[in-house]
């Protein structure tokens, strides 16, 4: 610190601001990417099962494709 005073206080002053901004950024991102994971976990969970259908539920079915046409799946099987 002091010889960064002595020599480049205004870089050392200006990559301590970088720093301090680059920090809460990448907490609301990391935020934003677990609360987005979040939701399309939920929406790609099935209420009707409780089960991760492994793709976002259709909101127009409300629930999984075996959930909502159960027919299809005994005909499969
Ligand atoms: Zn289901």
């Amino acid at each position: 610190m002091r010889r960064s005073r002595n020599r480049k206080s205004g870089v050392a002053v200006a990559f301590l601001y970088r720093v301090d901004r680059a920090k809460p950024v990448r907490r609301m991102t990391s935020r934003k990417w677990g609360a987005l994971a979040l939701a399309m976990l939920a929406r790609r969970t099935c209420p009707a099962c409780g089960l991760d259908a492994g793709y976002v539920i259709p909101p127009s079915l409300g629930m999984c494709i075996p959930c909502a046409y159960p027919d299809d799946q005994q005909r499969a099987a």
